[in-house]
């Protein structure tokens, strides 16, 4: 497959009905079920990230003005990485699990069968766009699944490069905003994945229990981030202030907001000024490294959450380039616009607390993060221990995201399920329970059919609560 050229893809699709019916028959007509198919899907899938790594760097720059390397480590590179991984390990995924028998059914076969649940809609937001379709996609793919994926109309120029007909064979690409996505939702599937904010997760959820349809939602939140009077402030600030700006702050594991003593307050504010000025310079609107605000209606939304505490560094903004610049805030209040959703933005809130124990409290006080941070010597595990969190850094930001072996999954308001990695094989696969018995020996079971006796009750329930039994 060569270098895509975007033009004219639009005007060929199907409406969703046929888009649909095609996907289904392909999924009842075992299409997706063999491993060489599902490696080959996942071959091309690599390739046109590959082929067409400029096209997707260009899009991510005209979307976010993501410089090439942001493009690369949080989303080509990745998805590159979650392909070659499940490429790797999908027989050993594939394999039945086997199952320990008790003795009522020692002489059969027990396992749990991971089968592809059907058709599958992926439905992805603007701030990681290729990133947030294609790592699910990946795990859809390897179990075995049709897939059919909306990606976000926000994101205009990744969406059109998503549509490449390479990938619309067993799975298809279907364009449309809130009012499309909503009629595709009408009709079933066998598994949804959202990823998007909490207030569409609920509509998404609503339609799914319609036809009680199983579910993965990838919310979002406002992450705390608390720093003890114990660190380095200039290691927190580089820390805090890459993680915080990268994306130009559009991050749902981003850290929304730090918590920390009056005192590291005043020795962080000078260590976030100069590591601003090492990132971006005197003038970060002339950085090719920060990016930019989605649309108007964010940048709007952004500009509006300027005006909250006051301004202590940055805090200029330009519409026409959608620009804001890295901002950070203090004399903030809870009950501050700022602190009441998700800033999703270049802007650092800092709130003052006594000590750590006002933190925690103030964390707990509100709904389960998708992440959480905490910056000390010495008292990272005590933050790990008296809070919940969908993931959780110490000491650093979302780094933990670099690991396949690690899910990435909200807990209550940030959402339900996990993927990444054998994960998404686990989300997409039906763990079917099997236990395979002989069709002989029929004596054997004579002792649990009626007329049942005490003697008969105990020699079963003994059985079904003893393991398999070495001697046997
Ligand atoms: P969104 O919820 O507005 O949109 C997400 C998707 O839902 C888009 O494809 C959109 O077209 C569709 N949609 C929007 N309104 C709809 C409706 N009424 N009915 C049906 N579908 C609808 O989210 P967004 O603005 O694209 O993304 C930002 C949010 O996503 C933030 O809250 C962020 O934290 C969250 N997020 C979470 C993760 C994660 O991994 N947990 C990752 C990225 C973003």
């Amino acid at each position: 497959m060569g270098p895509l050229s975007v033009q004219g893809w639009m005007d060929s699709f199907d409406s969703f009905e046929d888009t649909l019916r095609r996907l289904r028959e392909a999924f009842k007509a075992g299409q997706t079920r063999p491993v060489e198919f599902r490696v080959a899907q996942l071959q091309g899938l690599g390739h046109f990230l590959g082929a067409n790594k400029q096209l997707l760097q260009d899009a991510l720059a005209e979307d976010l003005g993501k410089s090439p390397f942001e493009s690369d480590i949080s989303e080509i590179i990745l998805c590159q990485n979650e392909v070659d991984l499940a490429i790797k390990s999908l027989q050993t995924w594939m394999k039945d699990e086997p199952v320990a028998t008790n003795l009522l059914t020692k002489l059969s076969s027990a396992f749990i069968r991971k089968e592809p649940f059907g058709l599958v809609i992926i439905i992805a937001p603007w701030n990681y766009p290729l990133n947030l379709m294609i790592m699910p996609l990946v795990g859809a793919i390897a179990a075995g699944n049709c897939v059919l994926l909306k990606p976000s109309e926000i994101s205009k120029n990744t969406e059109k490069v998503c549509c490449h007909p390479a990938l619309q064979s067993c799975f298809a690409v279907v364009l449309g905003g809130p009012e499309e996505t909503g009629q595709l939702l009408e009709h079933k599937f066998d598994y949804i994945f959202f990823t998007g904010s909490p207030r569409v997760g609920k509509i998404v959820m609503a339609a799914a229990a319609k036809h009680l349809t199983p579910i993965t939602l990838e919310l979002g939140g406002k992450n705390p981030c608390y720093v003890d009077d114990s660190c380095d402030p200039q290691t927190v600030a580089n820390r805090v202030a890459w993680f915080r700006y990268f994306n130009a702050g559009q991050t749902c594991v981003a850290p929304d907001y730090i918590l920390c003593s009056q005192e590291m307050q005043e020795r962080l504010l000078p260590a976030l000024q100069s590591a601003i000025l090492r990132f971006y310079g005197d003038d970060p609107k002339t950085s090719p490294n920060l990016g930019r605000i989605i649309n108007q209606k964010h940048f709007k939304r952004l500009q509006g959450l300027l005006g909250c505490g006051r301004v202590a560094i940055g805090g200029q903004s330009e519409e026409s380039e959608r620009y804001i610049a890295p901002t950070v805030l203090v004399d903030v209040q809870e009950t501050d616009p700022v602190m009441q959703e998700e800033i999703f933005g270049p802007i650092l809130p800092l709130l003052t607390v006594k000590n750590l124990e006002e933190a925690i409290d103030f964390i707990n006080r509100r709904e389960k993060p998708l992440a959480l941070y905490a910056f000390s010597n010495n008292r990272v595990n005590q933050v790990l221990d008296c809070t919940s969190s969908g993931g959780f850094g110490g000491n650093d930001g979302f780094l933990y995201l670099t690991l396949s072996a690690m899910p990435l999954g909200g807990i209550g308001n940030s959402g339900m399920g996990r993927y990444h990695g054998k994960f998404s094989f686990d989300t997409f696969s039906h763990h079917r329970a099997c236990l395979l018995r002989s069709p002989g020996m029929e004596r054997l079971n004579d002792l649990r059919y009626p007329p049942y006796s005490p003697w008969s009750q105990q020699l079963i329930s003994w059985a079904i609560g003893s393991q398999s039994c070495t001697l046997l």
